[in-house]
């Protein structure tokens, strides 16, 4: 009779404790789910403020400036038509830059099941470069780590295409990562590089048209011209803050207009690429004209509207030390979008049998 007692005295002890346990996890997972959903949500305060911002030197421009202060009809209506048409052009851009989402490594760069399993179980790393050496043979990559093995990403499990980073805020590896914006709340990459350019170049343009109508009232308001209260202090807001955004823009614009120039995003700017040969700043450098139509585009006409169109695929770029010959990425650039199709066929990169050799 003594053990049966036993035993009913152990299973409540134990069931407990896997109970404790359970409810310590399941306490600990809704925490991290809390903590993350936190997290998403302060991450739009910056796109908020900057909409506040915008929305509230909307109405200091049109209601306090143009409708309250200015006194001439044409002028009003002048700058009415302007400010709108670049206020339009200004919001779709920014729309653009938070809303497009940076495109991630397509599965031909994912490891099957059972190539994972095999370079889970290899020790060696020497052996575990090898198989993802293996696996990339058949993929368009060509840059390599600093010791030369092929970029993988261990969060992701993919092989990383060129000039793909990993982004520890969207937790995801993204193509020609040029860096992660607060502002916009967005990864900037392939998919939105040329959007978050056009966003900086027409905030540029709102501030400082905005900056140069103001101004003559701005001095009107300081000779006291003109009296009063509510408007004055709008329009002096108006000023100060226009100028503000427009020195800080100017210079972030200037260095990502100098980025563009020697086709090279932010991350590769502070980290050289390494190829197959070794590092090479310039590796993906083609000259200034072909740099640029690289992000927005061989039609000029669509290089200021904010419609993609980016050459390429994402996944691989055309490479300036690679002689055309050998490079079939450059002698075929007309061929991009045939490329982008083959997305869907690995079996296409293996056929063809590439060999890179770069000139030094
Ligand atoms: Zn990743
Ligand atoms: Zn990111």
């Amino acid at each position: 009779m003594g053990e049966p007692r036993v035993i009913e005295c152990r299973l409540p002890a134990k069931s407990s404790g896997a109970r404790r346990r359970r409810m310590h996890t399941g306490c600990r997972m809704a925490l991290s789910r809390g903590l993350r959903c936190c997290q998403r949500v302060l991450s739009w305060v910056p796109v908020l403020i900057i909409a506040l911002v915008v929305l509230w030197s909307y109405y200091a421009y049109v209601w306090e400036l143009c409708l309250v202060t200015v006194t001439y009809p044409l002028e009003k209506v002048i700058y009415l038509i302007i400010f709108h048409a670049v206020f339009l052009i200004f919001i779709w851009t920014y729309w653009k830059a938070v809303f497009t989402p940076p495109k991630q490594p397509s599965k031909k760069f994912l490891l099957s099941y059972a190539e994972k399993e095999r370079y889970d179980n290899e020790e060696s790393p020497d052996a575990q470069k090898q198989i993802l050496a293996e696996f990339a043979r058949k993929l368009p990559v060509y840059t390599r780590t600093g010791s030369g093995a092929v970029r993988f990403c261990d969060r992701c499990q993919v092989v990383k295409p060129d000039r793909c980073h990993h982004c520890s805020v969207c937790g995801m590896c993204i193509l020609k990562m040029d860096h992660h914006c607060p502002w916009v709340n967005n990864c900037i990459g392939y998919s939105n590089y040329k959007f978050f350019l056009l966003f900086l170049a027409y905030s540029m343009l709102y501030c400082l048209y905005i900056a140069s109508t103001v101004f003559k009232y701005f001095l009107l308001y300081w000779t006291d011209e003109l009296s009063n209260g509510r408007a004055k202090f709008h329009v002096l807001f108006l000023l100060f803050v226009s100028l503000m955004f427009f020195i800080s823009l100017m210079f972030l614009f200037g260095y990502h207009c100098w980025l563009v120039g020697m086709n090279r995003t932010t991350l590769e700017a502070f980290a050289v690429p390494v190829f197959q040969s070794g590092p090479d700043k310039n590796g993906f450098n083609l000259g200034v004209q072909r740099n640029i139509t690289q992000v927005f585009g061989k039609h000029w006409r669509l290089w200021f509207i904010p419609v993609f169109t980016s050459l390429g695929d994402g996944f691989s770029f055309p490479m300036r030390t690679v002689s055309e010959s050998q490079n079939p990425l450059l002698s075929r650039e007309d061929h991009w979008d045939e490329e982008a199709s083959d997305e869907e066929n690995p079996a296409s990169y293996e056929s063809s049998d590439i060999t890179i050799q770069i000139d030094k």
